[in-house]
C-alpha cells in the first residue's frame, strides 16, 4: 500500500507494521483466512488454509492515539503450500 493511511480518530499519519503471533515455536504473522475455523483432531484450528482465500495483515498504527488499522495484503496468498 503507496498512499499514507490516516488515523480516522486524530487525522494523523499512521505507521506501518504488523502483528507477529508467538505460538507454536515460531513466530509467524497473522494473516486473514475466508469463512469460520474447522476443528482439527486435536481441538487447535484446522491447516485447510490451501483451499480458502487467505492474506497476511498488515497494521498501521497511530502514534498520537495508539489506533490500529488492519489491512489484508492482497496481492499474494499469505499460505501457498
Ligand atoms: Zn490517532
Amino acid at each position: 500500500m503507496s498512499k499514507d493511511i490516516i488515523c480516522n480518530e486524530c487525522n494523523e499519519v499512521m505507521k506501518m507494521g504488523f502483528i507477529p503471533d508467538f505460538a507454536h515455536k515460531a513466530i509467524v504473522r497473522l494473516a486473514w483466512v475466508e469463512g469460520k475455523p474447522a476443528k482439527s483432531f486435536w481441538g487447535t484450528v484446522k491447516d485447510d488454509f490451501q483451499d480458502r482465500e487467505n492474506y497476511f495483515i498488515t497494521a498501521y498504527r497511530c502514534e498520537r492515539c495508539g489506533a490500529i488499522k488492519l489491512f489484508t495484503e492482497s496481492d499474494q496468498p499469505a499460505f501457498t503450500y
